[in-house]
């Protein structure tokens, strides 16, 4: 199918491999995934000031889509804790700013501490939490949607597993048995919370697209 101007997104982040990961889903669609550095390379980070998930990827996608004059879909994910009453939620990247990092330590290494130590005496039973992705679309002529996907797990007592990011070793999903850095990408796509806003997304795609 040829691509014309109404058919290209934009992709409201500077991640390539999401862009990529995107636009390999939306492959069928007739779409054309673009992400920020090819469709607004000007734009600064744009301010995450929302207190929800939806709040944050509806504030990025509609800036994009107001500046690039195409459809803009942007995600905002992060953890929430039950025994935290749903912290750190939307704060999850900058949960533990406020600790004092050690030598060598990553951001994603200071959160996992942080998160350790204040469920240090919270049992397994009472260590639930879930993953969240949200994720947003707007049109250039106002028309918006979101959608969520939830990954339902528990706070392992110690980090497993090599792979993925952020609170990865430390999230383990009790209906395989497994800490998500322990899966593969493949795998972990297959139960994600991104992986599940994602198919929420192309399920709603074509009807949020008709004229
Ligand atoms: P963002 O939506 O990409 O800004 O992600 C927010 C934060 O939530 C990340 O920095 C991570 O700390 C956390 N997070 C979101 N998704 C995941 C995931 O799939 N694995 C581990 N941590 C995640």
């Amino acid at each position: 199918m040829p691509k014309t101007q109404a058919q290209r997104i934009v992709l409201a982040t500077h991640n390539a491999g999401k862009v990529r990961e995107l636009a390999e889903s939306l492959t069928g669609f007739g779409v054309e995934v673009l992400g920020l550095a090819e469709a607004c390379p000007d734009l600064a980070e744009i301010e995450e000031t929302g207190t929800t998930f939806e709040e944050n990827a509806l504030i990025k996608a509609r800036c994009v889509a107001g500046i690039a004059g195409l459809v803009s879909v942007a995600d905002d994910s992060g953890l929430e804790v039950d025994a935290l009453g749903g912290a750190p939620g939307v704060y999850s990247a900058r949960y533990a700013d406020d600790w004092p990092g050690l030598p060598g330590e990553s951001r994603d290494q200071r959160n996992i501490r942080k998160l350790l130590h204040v469920l240090a005496d919270v049992p397994e039973g009472k260590r639930s939490c879930r993953f969240v992705s949200c994720m947003a679309a707007v049109r250039p002529d106002g028309v918006e949607m979101t959608v969520r996907g939830l990954w339902e797990g528990r706070l392992l007592m110690a980090p497993r597993g090599e792979n993925g990011f952020g609170y990865d070793p430390l999230f383990f999903d009790p209906v395989i048995g497994r800490a998500a850095a322990e899966l593969s990408r493949e795998e972990k796509n297959a139960r994600s919370h991104r992986g599940n806003a994602v198919r929420a997304l192309l399920a709603r795609w074509r009807e949020f697209m008709r004229p």
